[in-house]
């Protein structure tokens, strides 16, 4: 089968068409805005609640975890009770580590993400394969995946292959090493599997906290499957981006790159605040950058607007009179394709007096941050928090910046999991990972130093870690008056 390219733009290929519930994504169809849950997946109310304010902000498919059959099961009552209030959004269960879990929820639900780090390979610490043992654990991994493919044939069932930076599989590591190399040839396997089964209800996903890590794999995974003559539609996302402006900073560099490029046919913008919050930012990078759609903002900043010479070149982007979350966004998208392309670095941004010089200088910095070009601030990595998470993940995000922002050097990682947090913060200098009701492991590097630490105390423990770890230098602007 080969790949089509849209009548209206031919200059980039088009995803083949799979089919979500009465949702239908990829081709030339319009591009679909999906959140997640964080509320407890047995918490009918809360998650019936949730899933309708997403609903009314615009949102289109929602994601809910199913860490378990009881989870999973539950599904149901969730559905029914949406579907009593003739509310239609398809429902993505997401799976992590059980394959009987994504079995029961792919009765129930529209769609199931699996993650191919984890959904059969376990890590034991194992570094070398032989090829007949690598061809052995695929053999397996088919094995255990065919049972799936079965139901979701059975009941339209689609499956989103999603493949994320931190939790690749040992066996892809000792083969591809931690890279977007290996996030893609992980998704490809299970293609592959897919692929002999018979089974194309397919979407893929590469996400990744660094931007340029999301955007190579991306742009990788459409290569690879181009070659592959199927191109799976694609979601997009930056995991772990964490909150605030340096969230949206992140998720307009790499969805609005990516989108602006022609890739994705679904975007979750992931903010560890209320999932609501991540609606109205998704929407506007889908009016600004998505090529299917009729993008309002076609006209970039052009080369020709780079001045300056030698090694200093400086980038300079007028928007005259726009409100300032607009001007993130297309400032960030802007910068980013010409970062691309020309490799330059400096940014000046003006917008005729609608937001002060200050508040345009840190603008500037949080995207010369998100590119990974130059770092002004701690580097704050975050996951949004789901139905696995038992303490308030947004408040203690609050409180950890509020201390170690000022560790410019540093990466932290603040995560609402024990199962999946540790893996997903990938190469972060120290974590702080929800590991239980009101507990909290911190951790340095991969190592959890201090377990179950009281939630009320953990700021603190962090901060005493770092401190005898030798990585605190104290905030020289502290008491300033700025
Ligand atoms: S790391 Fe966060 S988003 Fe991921 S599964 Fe754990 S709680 Fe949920």
């Amino acid at each position: 089968m080969s790949v089509s390219q849209p009548s209206n733009n031919p200059s980039f290929p088009l995803s083949q068409v799979v089919q979500i519930g009465n949702l239908s994504v990829g081709g030339n169809h319009p591009l679909c805005l999906q959140s997640m849950t964080n509320t407890n997946t047995l918490d009918t109310a809360a998650t019936v609640a949730q899933c309708i304010r997403l609903y009314e902000a615009g949102c289109e498919i929602v994601r809910i975890t199913a860490p378990g059959i009881k989870e999973a099961e539950n599904l149901f009552n969730i559905k029914k009770e949406l579907n009593k209030r003739e509310i239609q959004i398809p429902i993505i269960a997401d799976i992590h580590f059980n394959p009987k879990t994504a079995e029961v929820a792919a009765q129930i639900v529209e769609k199931v993400r699996i993650n191919p780090g984890n959904y059969v390979d376990r890590n034991r610490g194992k570094v070398d394969y032989s090829e007949k043992e690598y061809q052995l654990e695929l053999e397996k991994i088919a094995q255990r995946l065919n049972p799936l493919l079965t139901i979701c044939k059975e009941n339209g069932t689609a499956i989103r292959i999603g493949t994320n930076y931190g939790s690749l599989s040992e066996r892809i590591l000792a083969k591809y090493g931690n890279t977007p190399r290996g996030m893609v040839e992980s998704a490809m396997e299970f293609v592959q599997i897919c692929k002999d089964f018979g089974f194309q209800n397919l979407v893929l996903s590469m996400k990744a906290s660094r931007v340029k890590i999301m955007i190579e794999a991306n742009k990788l995974l459409v290569e690879r499957l181009i070659e592959s003559g199927q191109y799976f539609p694609i979601h997009l996302g930056v995991t772990e981006a964490g909150n605030g402006d340096e969230a949206r900073i992140k998720s307009a560099a790499g969805i609005g790159s990516l989108l602006a490029a022609g890739i994705g046919d679904t975007i979750r913008v992931s903010l560890a605040e209320e999932p609501e919050a991540e609606i109205p930012v998704a929407k506007k990078l889908v009016n600004y950058y998505a090529r299917k759609g009729n993008a309002v903002h076609q006209k970039n900043p052009k080369t020709s607007d780079i001045t300056g010479k030698g090694d200093f070149p400086i980038l300079k982007m007028q928007y005259p009179g726009i409100p300032y979350d607009e001007l993130l966004i297309r400032s960030t998208v802007d910068f980013t394709l010409l970062h691309q392309k020309t490799n330059v670095k400096d940014i000046r941004i003006t917008n005729q007096g609608q937001t002060n010089d200050s508040q345009l200088e840190i603008l500037s910095q949080n995207i010369q941050q998100a590119l990974g070009i130059r770092n002004y601030k701690t580097e704050f990595i975050a996951c949004p928090s789901c139905g696995r998470t038992q303490f308030n993940l947004i408040s203690a995000l609050e409180k950890v910046k509020k201390q170690t922002s000022h560790l410019k050097t540093l990466t932290i990682a603040v995560m609402g999991c024990i199962v999946n947090g540790p893996g997903e913060m990938a190469d972060a200098d120290y974590g702080y990972v929800g590991a239980g009701p009101g507990k909290v492991t911190i951790y340095k590097g991969s190592l959890p130093v201090l377990k179950n630490i009281k939630e009320t105390e953990a700021v603190q423990a962090l901060i005493d870690l770092i401190k005898k770890e030798g990585d605190w230098v104290e905030d020289e602007s502290a008491g300033l008056d700025l």
